[in-house]
């Protein structure tokens, strides 16, 4: 029987939760996310207990256990706990009563395998008790260990219950799956059938999941697979997965960034269509103006910082399918070092305002086209 261990599990804030709702005879498990990455031996992100005890004697009993809790979701059934300086969302046993393809009202329940048919893959509903013990009440640990991303129950039906899960599929298709088995092809049929319902999603909801999505190490299989059925145009018109895998193959080594590969979609309203953040839509704009023009990598290097340049020049490899160009590391390295040596006093004052400013910039231009080798003296003179 496998077991969960690791020390994340024994840290003494989320035993303090499991064991407070336990000793007050609620059953509590680690659940969803957490269990699937330990088991895949993957970082742990965020950590999720689901109880029997309703939200209100959670509170109760985490508060009595000197633990700090914050109603995050009390009408859906969660609290944040607080223990050992680590949140916990704790959320009651659920089950669905009323679904729209986007909310759903809840009901309370005391049975674990109600909660866990509520959720949307078999990799995602796994429990673990404090000790390590695992519950799989639906079998999802043969999925995990084979690494196939498996609807709950009758795809098409979960898809309805909630449109999101489309975005989720190939979400985790990406993070989790045996790169060489391609997409469960029940999961990818249903997934297409339902296409239109991604435009009744919050552009929220689609962009955080979009964004997690570029952010797996090789998104490329699954964004094509998007593409294909019919989903990339509703979350992205315009986008050309093209240019994604030459881009993730180009990358070797750097680490990957979703923005950079929004870059290589295209697509000209992702700000708006996945309400991306002002630092975001910024950067996305400037990968993309630098990956279409000619700049060369060292000059982007000294106006952009060099992890920019590097960003830019990928692109542009990726989007002509091309090799990265030839000392790519070197001039960026040095674009990137280089400090222009005049400063606006040497000009001062036979230039002045307008006038100042437009010579700098002709003897930076002068400059750089010397590849940052022309002195003070020489560019004054
Ligand atoms: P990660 O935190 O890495 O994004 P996760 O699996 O923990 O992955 P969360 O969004 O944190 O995903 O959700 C926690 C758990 O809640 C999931 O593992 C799954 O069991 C359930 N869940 C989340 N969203 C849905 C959904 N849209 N439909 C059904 N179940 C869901
Ligand atoms: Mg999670």
């Amino acid at each position: 029987m496998t077991r969960l261990s690791g020390p994340w599990l024994k840290h003494p804030g989320t035993q303090g939760v499991l064991r407070a709702l336990e000793e007050a005879g609620h059953p509590a498990y680690l659940v969803g996310g957490c269990v699937r990455d330990a088991l895949m031996g993957r970082p742990i992100g965020d950590l999720d207990i689901a109880t029997a005890a309703r939200p209100e004697r959670t509170t109760e009993i985490c508060e009595a256990a000197g633990l700090k809790v914050i109603p995050t979701g009390i009408d859906h059934g969660t609290v944040t706990v607080i223990a050992g300086g680590v949140p916990h969302e704790v959320t009651t046993f659920r089950r669905d009563v009323e679904t729209d393809g986007r909310h759903a009202v809840v009901a309370f329940t005391d049975a674990m395998a109600e909660d866990a048919s509520r959720r949307d893959f078999t990799m995602n509903a796994l429990y673990a008790t404090r000790e390590g013990t695992l519950h799989d009440p639906l079998d999802g640990l043969p999925d995990l260990r084979a690494r196939r991303v498996r609807f709950i129950g009758e795809p098409a039906q979960r898809i309805a219950e909630d449109h999101l899960r489309i975005l989720r599929f190939f979400r985790f298709h990406a993070w989790f799956a045996e790169p060489s088995e391609g997409l469960d092809p029940e999961g990818l049929a249903a997934c297409a059938a339902a296409a239109d319902g991604i435009d009744a999603l919050s552009r929220e909801r689609i962009g955080a999941e979009m964004l997690k999505l570029l952010a797996a190490p090789d998104p490329a299989p699954a964004v094509a697979a998007m593409a294909q059925a019919g989903i990339l145009s509703h979350v992205l018109p315009g986008a050309d997965p093209k240019p994604l895998a030459p881009l993730v193959h180009l990358e070797a080594g750097t680490a990957p960034d979703p923005i950079r590969r929004l870059a290589a979609l295209g697509g000209g309203d992702a700000p708006e269509r996945l309400r991306l953040s002002r630092q975001q839509t910024t950067r996305l704009a400037l990968l993309c103006d630098l990956a279409g023009n000619v700049t060369s990598a060292a000059e982007m290097a000294w106006r952009h910082g060099a992890d920019t340049a590097r960003d830019a020049a990928l692109l542009r490899a990726a989007l002509l399918e091309q090799p990265l160009p030839e000392g790519l590391d070197t001039d960026i390295a040095t674009g990137a070092a280089a400090t222009f040596p005049v400063k606006a006093q040497d000009l001062m004052p036979a230039y002045q305002g307008k006038a100042l400013g437009d010579r700098l910039r002709t003897l930076e231009a002068r400059w750089i086209a010397s590849g940052f080798r022309l002195g003070r003296d020489e560019l004054l003179n």
